[in-house]
């Protein structure tokens, strides 16, 4: 059966053709849980900027349950800091003078007891974020620096979708491509 593989290779390689086809319907069901690929949805409305973040754990964290010893439970701690601290994380244009309202962190996982002999390779989990920010300038917001990617180095891709006044936009963000614009 020589070539079974070649025909999944050349389907692996299709793959990313597929995957950058326009989500315009896609609000509302949940992401795939692929490592180190995250989705970041943007609305700006008015003066409001909301960002919902969703991300495997693996991304954010290197590992998808409760933490087990306390240099797990100081990578958890280290990871809601980071993400607490939002504006470092998402840099609006700077004109548009905007301040983090709000931060919700969801993760439930984290905080389940861990099961003794747990396979956790076999289990997967996702962090979802919620995060607030109020411009006072929103005539200048035009944009985003996305610094997500030196904060947490397992992620390597961010699938954004920004929904602004302007319409809807598509965005792939990676280390080397990290600014959001709309
Ligand atoms: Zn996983």
């Amino acid at each position: 059966m020589p070539l079974k593989p070649l025909a999944l290779l050349a389907l692996l390689i299709a793959a990313p053709a597929y995957a950058q086809h326009d989500h315009k319907h896609d609000h509302g069901h949940h992401h795939a849980h692929v490592h180190g690929v995250a989705k970041l949805d943007v609305a700006v409305d008015g003066g409001n900027l909301s960002l919902r973040l969703e991300s495997p754990l693996e991304g954010l964290l290197g590992f998808e349950r409760a933490p087990g010893n306390d240099k797990e439970r100081a990578a958890v701690a280290e990871m809601r800091k980071k993400l607490t601290d939002a504006g470092k994380l998402f840099v609006a244009t700077a004109a548009a003078q905007c301040t983090l309202k709000s931060v919700e962190i969801d993760a439930p996982i984290l905080d389940a007891k861990p099961v003794a002999g747990q396979k956790s390779a076999a289990d997967h989990a996702d962090l979802d974020a919620d995060f607030l920010f109020n411009c006072a300038q929103p005539g200048k917001l035009t944009g985003m620096d996305v610094r997500l990617f030196q904060a947490f180095p397992k992620l390597r891709r961010i699938d954004a979708q920004v929904v602004s006044g302007k319409g809807q936009k598509a965005t792939r963000l990676s280390s080397k491509m990290r600014f959001l614009s709309w």
